[in-house]
C-alpha cells in the first residue's frame, strides 16, 4: 500500500505494540513483525515528507550524532534519597514521620532500580526534554539519546493529558542485554562493563543516538518533578496508576503499607522476588504516600524527608570449593579461578569466581575442599569472600602455587603477588596474544574474535602473528561457522590491518610494559623500525615518562632473537612498520603529560584520551611531579587535590574546550 492514509494507522500500531510490551508486559507482536511495520512506516514517511511528525515511532531510530552535551538546569532539583541498611532504621524513620505529621501516615514501597536517574519533561503530551540528574541542580540534556529508547513514550496516551508533567525515573539495562553486550565486548577484546549500571551510564554518554538504540535500554518511572495537570491525583500510588495510563512504564511491585510492620514485611518479602525481575534492583524506596504530607514534611539540603531507600546487602551464600585452576593470560600471567558447587545468587547460578592472586588466596587461607562464602552484588563478577575454617575435616591442604604452567608445563616465576609462565613459546600465551593483537585498540581486525582465534590456533594455521597475513579464503572455509562471504570478509579485514602503523603494531605484539600510550610515545619519536632499532637504552630513558625498567625491557624485546624475527616476519608479509608523523602538532598539548579526573559532561574519557593523544599529549592515570596538566571534571577527588598540592596546572572543562577549539 503506497497511500499516506496508512501512516497514522502504522504509528498507532507501533505505539500500541510498545505500550503492550513495556507498560503491560504483554507483547502484541514478535520483534520481526514490529521491525517490518516500522520499515513500512519509514518508507511511507520518506515518500510523504509532508506527514513528518517528531513523535512518530520512526523518529526513534536515532538522529544525527551530537557534538557535545548541553548542561541544563532542573526546574525542580533532583535530590538524592537517604539510604538505610537496617530494618531498625526504617522503623526509626517511620516513627519520625508519625511525630512530624501527628498521625501514622500511609506509605508505599517500590523497587529501587539500579540505573541512571533521569528527568523526562512532557508538554501537551509530547516528550520535550530528557535531563540526567547531574549534580541535582543541573544535568546533561540527553534528549536525542533517550528518544531512541523504546520504552520511553514520545507522545503520551489517553484523554487526560497533563499540560506539563516531568516524570523522573531510572534508565537501566535489562540483564539479558547486559549479558549480550559483555559477550560481544569479550569477543572484540574490549574491556567488560563491571555491571549493568556502568553499562547504562556508558551508553547514555555516547554522543551517537544510534549506539543507544542498539543497546536496548529501558525506563521505569519512580518520581515526579514539575507537574501542571488538572487531573493530578493526590497520592503517589494513584499517581503511578495514572501515569501508567499515560503510557509511562512503572514498577508493578508497588505496595501500599499502613504501618512500620507492613513496611518491614514488604521489604523482606521483596528480597525474594527481586532477582526474578530481569533487571538489577538494589533496594526499595519507602515514601509517604500523600503529596500534601510530602509538602508538609519538606526536604533537608540533601534529600526529601518523606522518603528513604532501603538497600539490600550484597547477596552471599556458602558452597563447597572444588577446584582452583590457573588460567594463562597474554603475558603469561597465571590467574587463579575457583570452581565451586553451583549456587544460586542474585538471580544467576554461580559456579566460578575470581581469586585474584596467590597472595590473596593465602591471606584469606582459601583451600580446595573448603566451605567458602561467595558474594555477588547485582551483576558484578562473583568473589570468594572468605573460607570457613571451622568446617574443615582435616583433608584440606594449604593452596600451593603451581610449579609449572598448566598448559605448556613451562617454568613459573613469581613477581610481586603475580605468577608468570616464562616460556615464550607457551601456546596458551600465544592464543591470548593473538586475541590482543586483533582487538579493536590494536590492529582492529573485524571478525577475528576469541572464538575464531581459538579455531585458527587449534587448526594449526597460525603459529605466529605473521601467519595471519598469509591466510587464504580456502584455509578458512573448512572451519566451523565460515562460508564464502565470511571467509572473504575476514581475509579482507586482516589485509586492511596492515596499515595501522607502528604504534599499534608495537602495542599489538604485547611487549611487556609497552601499552597503548607508551607505544604511541615511541612511534612519535621513532617513526620507523630502523630508527627504533638504532636507539639505545639511554635514548629510551630520555623519553617522556620512561623509567629504566621500561627502557631496558623495550630494548631487550627489540634486540632479542625472537624480537628480531617477529618484526622481520611482519615486514615480510607487508605489515607497515612506520608511523606517519602528525604534521600539525598542537603546542598546547604536544609532549605534555596529562591526567583526566572526575566526570566530564561533554566527553567520554576514552574519546578524550584519543583526542589528546592525537594532539601529541601523553595521558596517564596518576598525578605525579611529571604531570603537566590535570583536566578536572565534576566531583574530581584526590587527584585534583594532589595536583593543587603539587602546584600543577589544572584545567576545568571550559578551559579544555577553549584550548581544543583553538
Ligand atoms: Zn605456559
Amino acid at each position: 500500500m503506497e497511500s499516506a492514509d496508512r501512516i497514522p494507522e502504522l504509528r498507532k500500531l507501533l505505539d500500541g505494540a510498545n505500550y503492550a510490551y513495556y507498560v503491560d508486559a504483554d507483547p502484541l507482536m514478535p520483534d520481526s513483525e514490529y521491525d517490518k511495520l516500522l520499515r513500512e512506516l519509514i518508507d511511507l514517511e520518506e515518500t510523504h515528507p509532508e506527514h513528518f511528525d517528531k513523535t512518530s515511532p520512526s523518529q526513534r531510530v536515532g538522529g544525527e550524532p551530537i557534538s557535545a552535551f548541553e548542561s541544563v538546569a532542573h526546574r525542580i532539583p533532583m535530590q538524592s534519597i537517604d539510604n538505610t541498611y537496617t530494618v531498625e532504621d526504617i522503623c526509626g524513620w517511620y516513627d519520625r514521620m508519625c511525630d512530624l505529621l501527628s498521625e501514622p501516615p500511609i506509605c508505599t514501597c517500590d523497587p529501587k532500580i539500579d540505573g541512571v536517574a533521569i528527568s523526562l519533561r512532557y508538554e501537551d503530551g509530547v516528550l520535550l526534554q530528557a535531563i540526567t540528574r547531574g549534580d541535582g541542580e543541573r544535568g546533561d540534556d540527553v534528549t536525542a539519546q533517550v528518544r531512541s529508547i523504546r520504552s520511553v513514550p514520545l507522545r503520551l496516551r489517553g484523554e487526560f493529558i497533563p499540560a506539563v508533567i516531568e516524570v523522573r525515573g531510572e534508565i537501566y539495562m535489562p540483564n539479558a542485554s547486559f549479558d549480550k553486550i559483555n559477550e560481544e565486548r569479550k569477543a572484540q577484546g574490549d574491556q567488560l562493563f563491571a555491571n549493568a549500571r556502568n553499562a547504562t551510564a556508558g551508553t547514555l554518554k555516547s554522543l551517537d543516538p544510534k549506539t543507544v538504540s542498539e543497546r536496548n535500554l529501558a525506563f521505569l518511572c519512580h518520581g515526579r518533578g514539575e507537574v501542571n495537570w488538572n487531573d493530578e491525583p493526590d497520592t503517589w500510588h494513584e499517581f503511578v496508576a495514572a501515569v501508567k495510563k499515560l503510557g509511562i512504564p512503572v514498577a508493578d511491585q508497588l505496595v501500599v503499607c499502613h504501618s512500620a510492620q507492613q513496611i518491614t514485611e514488604a521489604v523482606e518479602s521483596f528480597e525474594e522476588q527481586k532477582n526474578d525481575l530481569g533487571f538489577g534492583i538494589d533496594g526499595m524506596v519507602i515514601r509517604v504516600d500523600s503529596f500534601g504530607s510530602q509538602t508538609k514534611l519538606g526536604s533537608t539540603a540533601k534529600s526529601p524527608r518523606w522518603c528513604i531507600a532501603f538497600k539490600y546487602p550484597a547477596e552471599q551464600g556458602k558452597t563447597l570449593l572444588t577446584k582452583v585452576d590457573w588460567q594463562v593470560g597474554k603475558n603469561g600471567t597465571l590467574t587463579p579461578r575457583a570452581t565451586m558447587n553451583p549456587i544460586f545468587l542474585a538471580g544467576t547460578t554461580v559456579q566460578h569466581a575470581t581469586l585474584h592472586n596467590i597472595d590473596e588466596i593465602h591471606r584469606k587461607d582459601i583451600r580446595v575442599g573448603d566451605l567458602v562464602v561467595v558474594e555477588k552484588a547485582g551483576e558484578i563478577i562473583p568473589q570468594v569472600v572468605s573460607s570457613i575454617p571451622s568446617a574443615r575435616d582435616g583433608a584440606q591442604e594449604k593452596t600451593a602455587p603451581p610449579v609449572m604452567c598448566p598448559v605448556c608445563e613451562g617454568p613459573v616465576e613469581k613477581e610481586g603477588p603475580k605468577l608468570y609462565c616464562v616460556n615464550p613459546e607457551c601456546p596458551a600465551q600465544f592464543r591470548e596474544k593473538v586475541k590482543w593483537f586483533a582487538a579493536r585498540d590494536q590492529m582492529d581486525i573485524d571478525g577475528l574474535g576469541e572464538k575464531v582465534v581459538d579455531q585458527l590456533v587449534d587448526a594449526g594455521l597460525v603459529h605466529h602473528f605473521a601467519d595471519l597475513y598469509t591466510l587464504t579464503k580456502d584455509d578458512l572455509l573448512p572451519l566451523e561457522g565460515f562460508a564464502e562471504k565470511s571467509a572473504v570478509a575476514l581475509v579482507d579485514a586482516i589485509e586492511d590491518s596492515k596499515t595501522r602503523g607502528l604504534a599499534r603494531v608495537l602495542s599489538g605484539v604485547g611487549i611487556r610494559l609497552v601499552g597503548r600510550a607508551t607505544a604511541k610515545t615511541i612511534a612519535r619519536v621513532y617513526s620507523n623500525l630502523d630508527l627504533l632499532q638504532q636507539a639505545t637504552v639511554d635514548d629510551f630513558v630520555s623519553l617522556h615518562d620512561f623509567g629504566l625498567i621500561t627502557a631496558e625491557t623495550l630494548h631487550k624485546a627489540i634486540h632479542s632473537k625472537q624480537g628480531q624475527e617477529l618484526f622481520h616476519k611482519l615486514a615480510e608479509v607487508g605489515v607497515v612498520l612506520s608511523q606517519e608523523q602528525n604534521a600539525t602538532v598542537d603546542p598546547a598539548f604536544a609532549n605534555k603529560t596529562m591526567v583526566i579526573t572526575g566526570t566530564l559532561a561533554q566527553w567520554e574519557r576514552k574519546a578524550l584520551t584519543e583526542e589528546l593523544e592525537k594532539r601529541g599529549a601523553k595521558v596517564t592515570g596518576s598525578v605525579s611531579k611529571k604531570t603537566d596538566v590535570v583536566i578536572a571534571g565534576e566531583s574530581a577527588g584526590s587527584k585534583l587535590k594532589k595536583a593543587n598540592d603539587l602546584g600543577i596546572e589544572v584545567w576545568d572543562e571550559e578551559q579544555l574546550a577553549a584550548r581544543l577549539s583553538l
